[in-house]
């Protein structure tokens, strides 16, 4: 079937083409099916190959001045030191290669692991697979926050509503229709009735059916005409690759230099050379860019080990310098498994069953977008949470719909906060709506007491949810209305007004154990943990108290009074306010920026649709892995795969360690160039012969670089890891004194060197440069170890 008209054939001529159904493929169709179109993901045009690698090793400036110090070499007439320099830069190259090929495959397969899972009809039953499973002919379930993993005909919509920038560079949200037709050829943007792989669901919610997987999509039409604009080269790789340059600049001029200082104290033309090459083979760290792309993979390995996969390798060297953490407070400092513990009814907090309040139970159990898993209920917490109550009392949405049918929907977002749902009664139609106690309220002009229609007591209804927040309950206020047809707009101000409260619920959450801990942790790293949440301001200090987030009493800032202050006021308060409530994702983007104008280094964690624009902001974006949405994921640096804030304080511990056994290694190779430079440089001032030649140093560089390189990025953590401030990510990688240390050792290790050598030639000893070569070498071993 050609992928590109099934837009302009009807549905369900698409769905017998594909020889599926309306209730999606059977496993065994589907995997005779993945044989024969193969796995669903793009074919990567810029794969690197290990020569690749390998090529590119030779494509910087320090190695090429290596080249030409083998040629010099050669021309005068070394040619054993002339071979034996190419063989050593060879063995180099091969090896910096190797080690960034696997730090590469490593950033791959964690990239492997970002792909979506999807919810597919298998067998009749809705199950959760990884996308790249998909074929042709599946039936797939979307919502709001999913990111399209296949070309799609759409089935049924609420709402839907696409990002389909990735293909168009357009950004609007385009409205979707399942009954749209059209008898001409359409560009993409036009196909009403089809989703494309590559974007993103943003609102409402949705069924589809697979019409194009992998290459065969219009993403994998264009993938190979895509640029590469990822630059996988952290800030540390940059400021680096930078200095390199600089330090061969000033190599070269030293080298100069000293040939000319030698050759005016009348020294030989070929000695001279020598040193000079000698002098450049030793100030060149050639270990150093495979070293530190290796430390920042095995981190990443070990990141993901502790459950935190990152996207983006920068913040691996980054997280260390993390001054704020905000994050939510569902499931992340709690444990996401909310159960309803209390109800409102009547007007006071009382127990009741389905017969005290029918209704009650029905807009738990209807008004939500749950579905049916294999063996379990699927969907938001709160919602099934929500449900399993009406489900634990014999309120079965499945079934209750059949009588029931839902019609249409006002989707949830987190700046509304509340939904509305409507279905067929038999006496009418009965819109649902449930949502945050405020958000429903400014709603319903009415409360159903006792069987009886009142006017609403907006007060007591607000004091009695506060009641419930005290204890840390979620609230949840319901409400409905009766209509005799449905709106031909599913606006929100016109429809969502008139309600009449039907109660509230109290939803509680266990308190995650190790967060207690995790936030003293980052506390004594000089990290400050911030709580942004949607929820209701005396729910959040309720939590905050028990988490000792703050000593004494926590001040919580809430969304309304936050929109109220001016840009000064904000500012001024940010640094000192630790909770914040009721605040929209647009605020969380405010929070972020106010935080970054003072030089804080942010990491916000999200999971929403609306997150992404914070998570983009931040310093490092940090998604849920388990309750987040694609679209968060995808506008992360890196994906909490247990949700848990003390995953976070791990991560930055483990980013500290990275970042310190970095620059440990930068130490040590630096401190022992400076060793060979100085021996070398002052060796002809002391009216000594060359100590040492290209292909010794060469040696020596190979032993007490690269190895002792692979052994720094294992070292176990410092002891004060998690007791000192963060490091300012300005901070240049030689400070607190590491020039100084690189210079005095570099003289300290010269003058023992040089002592040796001259005691050797006094004595008499034939072979006074094995001496300072083993001299030399074990010298910057010991510091090594030291
Ligand atoms: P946090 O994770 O920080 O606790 P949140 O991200 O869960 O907060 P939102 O999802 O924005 O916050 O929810 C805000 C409020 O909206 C909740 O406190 C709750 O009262 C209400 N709410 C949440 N989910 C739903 C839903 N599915 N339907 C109706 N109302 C909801």
């Amino acid at each position: 079937m050609e992928k590109n008209t099934s837009y302009r054939e009807p549905l369900a001529s698409v769905i017998a083409e594909l020889n599926s159904s309306p209730e999606g493929l059977t496993n065994k169709s589907a995997a005779n099916l993945l044989q024969r179109y193969g796995l669903n993901q793009l074919v990567d045009a810029h794969k690197k190959s290990l020569w690749s690698f390998v090529f590119a090793q030779f494509n910087d400036v320090m190695i090429i001045i290596l080249l030409a110090a083998a040629f010099i070499s050669g021309l005068i007439g070394e040619l054993v030191d002339s071979i034996a320099i190419l063989v050593i830069v060879t063995i180099n190259a091969i090896m910096g290669a190797s080690q960034s090929y696997r730090a590469n495959r490593a950033i791959e397969s964690l990239k492997q692991l970002s792909t979506p899972d999807v919810l597919v009809y298998r067998d009749n039953h809705l199950t959760k697979l990884n996308a790249s499973q998909l074929v042709p002919g599946d039936v797939l379930e979307l919502e709001a926050g999913n990111l399209i993993a296949a070309d799609l005909r759409l089935m049924e919509e609420d709402e839907l509503e696409t990002d389909e920038s990735a293909l168009t560079g357009e950004s609007t949200p385009v409205n979707k229709d399942p009954l749209y037709t059209s008898e001409h050829e359409q560009i993409v943007s036009e196909r009403q009735n089809m989703l494309f792989s590559g974007s993103l669901v943003t609102r409402g919610r949705g069924k589809a059916i697979v019409v194009g997987t992998g290459m065969n999509t219009e993403l994998g039409k264009i993938a190979t005409l895509l640029k590469e604009t990822e630059d996988d080269d952290t800030p540390l790789q940059k400021r680096l690759q930078k200095f390199g340059k600089y330090l061969a600049f000033a190599v070269l001029i030293i080298c100069f230099l000293v040939f000319i200082a030698g050759l005016l104290q009348g020294q030989e033309i070929i000695l001279m050379l020598l040193t000079s090459i000698s002098l450049a083979v030793a100030a060149i760290p050639e270990a150093l860019p495979a070293v530190i792309a290796i430390s920042l993979a095995l981190g990443a390995r070990k990141l993901l080990k502790l459950n935190a996969l990152v996207r983006n390798l920068p913040a691996v060297e980054t997280l260390g310098s993390v001054t704020f953490i905000c994050t939510d407070k569902t499931g992340t400092l709690t444990e996401n498994r909310m159960t309803v513990d209390a109800y409102v009814v009547d007007g006071k907090r009382q127990q009741i069953t389905v017969a005290d309040s029918p209704l009650f139970f029905e807009i738990l159990a209807l008004s939500n977008d749950v579905m049916q898993g294999q063996g379990s209920v699927i969907g938001d917490p709160t919602e099934v949470a929500l449900y399993a109550d009406a489900m634990s009392k014999g309120v079965n949405k499945f079934t209750q719909e059949q009588q029931t049918p839902r019609l249409a929907a006002i989707p949830f977002d987190s700046d509304r906060k509340r939904m509305s749902t409507f279905h067929q009664y038999s006496d009418g139609i009965v819109m649902m709506c449930k949502g945050a106690i405020e958000s429903v309220l400014e709603r319903c002009e009415f409360a159903l007491e006792n069987g009886q229609k009142v006017p609403l007591d907006t007060q007591h209804y607000l004091s009695l949810a506060e009641c419930l927040a005290e204890d840390g309950y979620r609230v949840i206020a319901l409400a409905t209305k009766r209509i005799d047809a449905l709106p031909s707009s599913l606006d929100e101000k016109t429809n969502e007004c008139g309600l009449s409260l039907i109660g509230m619920v109290g939803l509680i959450d266990p308190l995650r154990a190790e967060v207690k801990q995790a936030v003293e942790d980052a506390v004594n790293a000089g990290i400050v943990p911030i709580m942004i949440t949607g929820d209701h301001p005396v729910t959040a200090k309720a939590i905050a108290n028990k988490l000792n987030w703050i000593d004494g009493d926590t001040k919580v800032v809430d969304g309304h009074s936050l929109q109220k202050m001016s840009k000064e006021e904000f500012q001024q308060q940010i640094k000192d306010t630790r909770v914040y409530a009721r605040v929209s994702p647009k605020q969380k983007l405010q929070i972020v920026e106010a935080l970054q104008l003072q030089d804080e280094f942010v990491a916000m964690t999200g999971d929403g649709v609306n997150d992404a624009p914070a998570l983009q902001k931040a310093d490092i974006g940090v998604a849920m892995g388990q309750k987040g949405t694609d679209v968060a994921r995808n506008a992360s640096d890196m994906v909490l795969l247990d949700d848990n804030f003390a995953t976070i304080v791990g991560a930055i511990k483990t980013g500290r360690r990275v970042f310190d056994n970095i620059r440990k290694f930068i130490k040590d190779t630096m401190s022992s160039n400076s060793g060979e430079i100085w021996t070398l440089f002052l060796a002809p001032f002391m009216g000594l012969p060359i100590p040492l030649l290209p292909i010794h140093i060469l040696w020596i560089n190979l032993v007490t670089d690269g190895l002792p390189g692979l052994a720094f990025s294992a070292e176990p953590a410092e002891p004060d890891v998690m007791k000192r401030p963060p490091r300012s990510p300005k901070e240049s990688v030689f400070a607190h004194g590491m020039w100084q240390h690189i210079v005095w050792v570099g003289l300290f290790v010269a003058f023992v060197s040089l002592g040796a050598m001259i005691w050797a030639l006094e004595t008499g000893h034939e072979n006074w440069q094995t001496i300072i070569f083993t001299v030399l070498t074990i010298s910057q071993l010991f510091h090594s170890v030291a």
